[in-house]
């Protein structure tokens, strides 16, 4: 946390560089009311100042209130909404506008509980619409604050970590004045997003430079920390890719719960070693010119699966295999009819190329 000398310092150095390098011209910043500063928000939740002013412009010049907003039907608002993506923002900038009108009698609630008891607004977007329209005190923290602050503190982690976002909310409050409220959040926004940018951020024009500890350390693109990636199990198969005397492949459908459930796929064992014996134990079949293919990666969204193609025929059939629902012998040209997961449909039309 910075001390509090340090803290106007900081305060007064973003303020004075919004005084002079600030964007006051955006159309959200002209009649300001909670409703436009509402609607700039959600549409700025995914994408970019340039992107959002023609939306923006639309929307207001149809829907001038949030009376018109509300009393819409909900396709003329993702009409309007339609190439801003995420179409559930619409739905809930709908409900949202519905809410103000029968529950909050027209008017948006004047407190940060109120403004986030409203779908699709959150403790950030809340704390824009308080500040910027109503001069309430009130943090935020949208991608661009939070980029700001965790290179000001060197904040490591990831922000997405609620230990990480309590630091940097904890960061926000302190930083927020006392007065120029509306200013004062639309200059940490615009640092972000102008100055404080991702990959280039402009520190030789940037007016905390002196406090950064990002920047002291050179090191300011790597804060903040990117989402740690996963570390996923690993696990093998062995995919037998059986023809029998008519050129028939050997598919059996997967039990309906689980991966692939319901899918058409081919016996698998555990691993290709001791492959004649085992297929012969649980398949019952003597298998010959067994030929092992290079194994590829599958990656499901909770694991890796290791795949070992074994090409093989048979000539005698079992009698325990019968064609029928759970297993059947299915002609070359016929297979890609049936469901079947990707890197099964990969290998079948491998497989019918080589033979
Ligand atoms: S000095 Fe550089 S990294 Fe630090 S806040 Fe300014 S622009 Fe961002």
């Amino acid at each position: 946390m910075p001390d509090s000398s340090d803290l106007q310092q900081i305060q007064q150095a973003i303020l004075d560089w919004y005084d002079e390098h600030g964007r006051k011209t955006l159309p959200w910043q002209h009649n300001i009311n909670p409703y436009r500063v509402w609607l700039s928000e959600v549409m700025l939740q995914q994408t970019t100042v340039v992107a959002v002013i023609p939306y923006f412009e639309r929307f207001t010049e149809k829907f001038p209130t949030v009376a018109d907003l509300a009393a819409a039907e909900v396709d003329a608002v993702l009409h309007l909404w339609s190439g801003l993506g995420y179409y559930s923002r619409a739905r809930n900038l709908h409900k949202a506008a519905q809410m103000v009108v029968n529950d909050f009698d027209g008017e948006f609630p004047n407190n940060l509980v109120g403004l986030q008891k409203l779908p699709g607004v959150g403790r950030s977007t809340a704390g824009a619409i308080a500040s910027i329209s109503m001069e309430i005190r009130a943090p935020i923290l949208d991608g661009n604050v939070k980029r700001v602050l965790c290179r000001l503190h060197a904040v490591s982690g990831w922000p997405g970590k609620s230990s990480v976002a309590k630091e940097l909310w904890d960061l926000s409050e302190r930083y927020t004045p006392e007065t120029r409220l509306p200013a004062w959040t639309q200059a940490m926004m615009d640092m972000g997003a102008t100055l404080c940018t991702r990959s280039k951020p402009d520190c030789s024009n940037c007016p905390i430079s002196n406090w950064c500890e990002a920047h002291m350390m050179g090191k300011e693109t790597r804060f903040p920390e990117s989402k740690p990636k996963k570390v996923l199990p690993e696990r093998q198969t062995c995919m037998l890719m059986i023809i029998n005397q008519h050129g028939e492949v050997l598919l059996e459908k997967r039990p309906p719960a689980g991966i692939w459930g319901g899918l058409w796929s081919f016996p698998e064992i555990d691993a290709a070693e001791e492959l004649v014996e085992t297929v012969e134990s649980t398949l019952g079949m003597q298998l010959s010119d067994a030929e092992t293919w290079d194994s590829f990666r599958h990656t499901f969204s909770h694991y890796h699966l290791d795949i070992e193609p074994v090409k093989g025929f048979v000539d005698t059939q079992p009698s325990s295999i019968a064609d029928g629902d759970q297993q059947a012998w299915c002609p070359m040209d016929k297979v890609t009819d049936l469901g079947l997961p990707a890197p099964v449909k990969n290998l079948l039309l491998r497989l019918q190329k080589s033979i």
